[in-house]
């Protein structure tokens, strides 16, 4: 059956986006392979503070849990905790071109002006490569952010076996089926982000019902006062709309006011993320089980991903 991964930063906060962009789809799609993979090696190319990703990764895999990943489906792992991950990064780097890295998007806005960033940051795409490739995976839900980066994977792997030998399944990206893409509320241009530089457009998963509330009443609509779809004219509106469709899994009703379709919104959203919430207060008495869960997950991958390490070597010329 198709294998699939998906990847999460521990960088941040989550929000609503991550829960409908990936982590519904994730629980959705569990009767295949799957594996939740959060990346904090890709957390240490930018400053960081160590204590904060050491706890950022336990929040991550607490949260999987309590949005209904189940770890006897879904491995979850973190890829700093799979030593085959940077073994093939090594590897992978050595079929990449440096005008490859160096042309990412990510790189470039990061790096734009000169800025002196870290090695890591520039070779950051090719590890990514590496963290889809080790687990022989077949699909990768992708958002339009990272399209550009597991192109970079496929093109990789394609050189690398028709330069050394079939070795790697090229995977292929996927729009996971029941995914939106979720717009912050604060400046509905652009997609609700960890790193947008305000919290007035993100509903934090863990977030308080108050400051959902307060969040929600806040967000920017429009003038035009019809509640409709219209994603150009009023899109604030439109992604209200979406919010509410995706929390409550049915069409709207008929909403007359801004202000109705607003506590509309609060009601569903608060519906959804109340049990993970409670669940993640729960899981979160106990860090010793969410570690056991990572460990357990690692033991899961890493014969699969040994392997493809083993293929690898042989395939470029070193000894076993
Ligand atoms: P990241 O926040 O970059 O760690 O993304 C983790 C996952 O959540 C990826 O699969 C993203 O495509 C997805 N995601 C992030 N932001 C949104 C959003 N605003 N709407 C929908 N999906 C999102």
């Amino acid at each position: 059956m198709t294998r699939r991964l998906t990847g999460f930063q521990p960088t941040g906060k989550l929000h609503l986006g991550n829960l409908i962009g990936a982590m519904r789809p994730l629980v959705q799609a569990q009767d295949r392979p799957s594996i939740a993979m959060i990346a904090d090696l890709h957390a240490l190319t930018v400053e960081h503070d160590p204590a904060q990703v050491r706890a950022n990764t336990l929040q991550v895999a607490t949260v999987l849990l309590a949005a209904g990943v189940d770890p006897d489906r879904t491995a979850i792992i973190a890829n700093s905790q799979v030593p085959e991950h940077t073994e093939l990064h090594y590897l992978l780097e050595c079929v990449t071109g440096h005008g490859e890295a160096a042309r990412m998007i990510q790189f470039k806005e990061k790096s734009a002006g000169g800025k002196n960033v870290r090695l890591s940051l520039l070779t950051y795409p090719v590890l990514m490569a590496a963290d889809i490739l080790v687990h022989d995976v077949e699909q990768v839900p992708v958002g339009d952010d990272q399209s550009q980066h597991l192109e970079l994977a496929r093109t990789v792997a394609t050189r690398f076996n028709s330069r050394y030998g079939e070795t790697f399944t090229v995977p292929e990206g996927v729009r996971p089926e029941s995914a939106a893409r979720i717009m912050d509320l604060a400046d509905p241009a652009r997609k609700m982000s960890k790193s947008s530089p305000s919290a007035a457009g993100r509903i934090g998963l863990l977030d308080p019902p108050d400051v959902i509330r307060r969040t929600i009443a806040r967000a920017v609509t429009d003038t035009v006062g019809v509640v409709r779809e219209d994603p150009i004219g009023q899109p604030g509106v439109t992604n209200l709309l979406a919010i509410l469709r995706a929390c409550s899994d049915r069409e709207p009703g008929e909403l007359t006011s801004y202000g109705q379709l607003k506590r509309e919104v609060t009601d569903a959203v608060d519906a959804v993320l109340a049990p993970i919430r409670a669940r993640y207060a729960e899981l979160s008495e106990d860090p010793g089980h969410v570690r056991k869960i990572l460990a357990e997950g690692r033991a899961w991958v890493r014969p699969r991903a040994a392997e493809t390490v083993r293929r690898t070597r042989a395939a470029i010329g070193l000894l076993d």
